[in-house]
């Protein structure tokens, strides 16, 4: 027996990105193999259907919106509703309609993040019977270059750096056919109409132009000379990355002793023979966002020591645009591939501006006459043990995809970030938009950049911001820019925007939550340097429910470098500065004299920073002692430890009631330090000791709060080993654990927490008596 199916007529809204994607496209195919009725087209709030057929089919059309759209879509929400009388009807076919822009802009609807070669591209890439055969700049709907060239919005080419090329009548062809991956592709363009390559050198002079100039990048780059390349978002210094002579005369040049360098390997299987890629780092590593992942190098890889000195991880990354393809195809081998800045500066975007700040450094410049309307660096991610990725730099593929708050905001707010890793949000309506990093605000290139991208981030989503967010710092870059706004101004305590960037992705009330909020340094209430919190939150309400237990940072800022500093001003709290003092070589005038600013506090402000106590413990166990880069001694610990793997020990932190104001429970390092000082292991052991100690103090202070659920955040999460340890200690007690996943734990994400507080109106966290 059947019966007559019963037939439905509705529209369905679709929210995320879904414009720019090529997704009507897809809504057509799969209406039409369903056989379904009606339209699509693109309107303010993203896109909208409808749709008239069976219930079971329009059941399966909603499901393929949600399971099959094109990667570079982002489905958020799908809402049925019945049609209104006047809205457009259904013809005989499904058909994909004019969009609708008589009620504005969807601004977050319409600015896609910029995604790597996608497979279709990278195969007539490389087929020679394509007409875009070895073309660099191929690209479609699914991949190339979206926020770094939109210059306004509606995202249309004659609003994009594209603009400056007409394209020919093929390209045309494929742009206005519906039914092409290039249908609406806005910088679709091939050889005849699109940007050229060229190779000059560092005066500007043509040294080879297409097709010649990839060969020639070539043969140099095999020669040992030091090239800057323009991507997508910027340049990249390139260079042989298992030439010695050729790296170490890179970081001489570039000013940079040891941090490491990002590397670019032709693909997967040569990145094999160099490091060990685990499943979910091969998923990474060949996404659409397609960041720099961290792996761990095989200790007999011919990599140059000098990519990453004494590192057991090197960032590695593979060609994502087809010009990075046809350059390590040829190449067929390794290449350092650096963001081209004097470090701490932004990113070159223009070609002249890069020969000007290259000078020196590159010997020849790849490039090409697309323009970069904003820099956007590599997003840089590294993997816990369980797989998880922890986004480092939140940039090039992530960013700017929106985040949705819990409910609208009355006011369009900015929000400023704090000043390292700084980045900035536009926050309107439910959608809060966060930038790529942008960078540390102590230089000036770097705030010039910054206020480039409040301009244009406000523009691009016609949202005139009518309140600015800031960090209390006081002497934050980005507080002095929100006095200068004139605009009502809310400032947010450093560690609860981190905790709320946390809860906004995982979409959690400011109810029955601890927040570990760990970094390096972020301005408390009291005036103090904060680093290791615990913020209870309850009934919209934060408590400073716990710390570590405070110390003195001898001599403030400088401190910051030198580990050792650190390690005597937690001596100094031990009773031990004086036997401190002679095991790091200092002076017996020297020891006299940071007595004095110890006991007397001069220069040396207290802090209860578990960065800081990472920075110590690296110097007391001889694994680190300066940091030469940001970093640089909690990761030698973090790696010490992860040796050490297996073992079930741990130090001793006490959980004790706060000897002085300022919360109502320590951590006391000190009964776990005097141990590390006396035991006979080795660096490896005790390290992993000092991580298992510490997740140990974290599920002993959630159980003292009452809380089910405890969300880990801030920069020191950044350590996978701490990650990996705190939420296996606290999901074993039986809390709810909740981490960063779209976010980075580290300062980027400092701009979405302070939209959440604006919304929330919680921006203060109080002190118990
Ligand atoms: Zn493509
Ligand atoms: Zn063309």
């Amino acid at each position: 027996m059947s019966a007559t199916p019963t037939l439905t007529d509705t529209l369905l809204r679709v929210r995320g990105t879904v414009q720019g994607v090529g997704f009507r496209p897809f809504v057509h195919r799969t209406a039409v193999r369903l056989g379904l009725r009606g339209w699509v087209r693109n309107d303010a709030e993203g896109v909208l259907l409808r749709v008239h057929g069976e219930a079971t089919r329009i059941a399966a059309l909603v499901d393929a919106l949600h399971h099959e759209a094109p990667p570079a879509a982002r489905v958020v929400a799908v809402e049925h509703s019945n049609p209104s009388a006047d809205e457009q009807p259904v013809g005989s076919h499904f058909t994909i309609s004019e969009s609708d822009t008589s009620r504005g802009t969807a601004p977050a609807a319409t600015t896609p993040p910029d995604l790597a070669l996608c497979a279709d591209c990278e195969r007539e890439l490389l087929d020679p019977t394509d007409r875009r055969h070895l073309y660099p700049f191929i690209n479609c709907t699914q991949c190339g270059p979206r926020y770094s060239l939109i210059e306004q919005l509606p995202y249309d080419r004659p609003r994009t750096t594209m603009r400056a090329f007409r394209m020919c009548a093929a390209c045309e062809r494929e742009y206005h056919d519906p039914l092409d991956r290039r249908f609406h592709a806005e910088p679709n363009a091939c050889r005849v109409c699109g940007p050229k390559l060229s190779l000059t050198d560092p005066s500007g002079q043509p040294v080879a132009a297409s097709p010649d100039a990839l060969h020639a990048a070539v043969a140099a780059l095999r020669a040992g000379r030091i090239i800057a390349v323009k991507g997508l978002g910027g340049f990249h210094l390139m260079c042989d990355a298992a030439h010695e002579a050729t790296v170490a005369e890179l970081r001489t040049r570039k000013h940079r002793e040891e941090k490491p360098l990002a590397v670019m390997f032709p693909d997967l299987a040569t990145l094999r023979e160099y490091a060990d890629v685990s499943p979910v780092a091969e998923k990474l590593l060949t996404s659409p966002e397609a960041p720099i992942v961290l792996v761990r190098r095989f200790e007999n890889s011919r990599l140059a020591y000098s990519v990453a000195p004494s590192n057991p991880w090197i960032g590695a990354l593979l060609p994502y645009t087809p010009l990075h393809v046809l350059l390590l195809r040829a190449f067929q081998g390794p290449l350092v591939a650096t963001s081209a800045n004097l470090s701490e500066e932004p990113l070159c975007t223009d070609n002249s501006e890069a020969r000007e700040r290259l000078a020196g450094i590159a010997d020849l410049h790849l490039a090409h006459d697309r323009i970069i309307a904003r820099p956007v660096d590599d997003s840089v991610v590294r993997l816990s043990r369980s797989g998880q990725a922890i986004l480092l730099r939140r940039a090039r593929g992530y960013a700017p995809t929106p985040l949705r708050l819990p409910s609208a905001l009355h006011e369009t707010t900015l929000c400023v970030g704090a000043q390292m890793k700084n980045t900035i949000a536009v926050a309107s309506g439910d959608q809060v938009v966060v930038s790529p990093h942008l960078g540390d605000l102590g230089n000036a290139a770097t705030q010039a950049v910054f206020e480039r991208t409040i301009a244009t981030l406000s523009e691009l989503y016609e949202a005139r911001p009518l309140v600015v967010v800031h960090d209390k710092h006081p002497d934050y870059a980005s507080t002095h820019f929100a006095d200068r706004t004139g605009l009502p101004q809310l400032a947010v305590q450093h560690h609860l925007a981190h905790v709320l960037a946390c809860l906004l992705e995982h979409e959690h009330a400011a109810d029955g939550v601890l927040g570990i909020s760990w970094d390096g340094t972020g301005y408390g209430e009291d005036g103090t340097v904060w680093g290791g919190e615990f913020i209870l939150l309850e009934k919209n309400r934060a408590t400073r429910f716990a710390r570590l237990r405070p110390f003195r940072l001898l001599g403030g800022d400088a401190a910051v470098k030198d580990a050792r500093r650190v390690a005597l001003g937690l001596g100094h709290e031990m009773d031990l500065l004086g036997p401190l003092c002679a095991r790091f070589r200092f002076s017996p005038i020297e020891h006299s004299t940071l007595q004095q600013m110890l006991v007397r506090g001069l220069n040396s402000p207290l802090c209860s920073s578990a960065g800081r106590l990472f920075d110590g413990v690296s110097a007391l166990l001889g694994l680190c002692l300066r940091n030469n880069f940001e970093g640089q001694a909690p990761l030698h610990l973090e790696a010490a430890a992860t040796r050490a793997a297996g073992a079930r020990t741990s130090l001793p932190f006490d959980v004790v009631r706060a000897a002085t104001p300022g919360a109502y429970l320590d951590i006391d390092w000190a009964p776990a330090l005097s141990q590390l000082l006396r035991d006979p292991r080795g660096p490896d052991e005790l390290a992993a000791d000092f991580h298992r100690g510490l997740a140990r103090a974290m599920v002993a202070v959630a159980t003292e709060a009452g809380v089910g659920t405890v969300a880990l955040t801030g920069g020191c999460f950044q350590n996978a080993l701490l990650h990996d340890l705190a939420t296996e200690a606290l999901g074993n007690a039986g809390f709810k654990v909740l981490t960063h996943r779209h976010l980075s734990p580290n300062d980027n994400s400092i701009a979405a927490g302070q939209a959440l507080a604006a919304l929330w109106g919680l921006t203060s966290v109080e002190l118990p008596s």
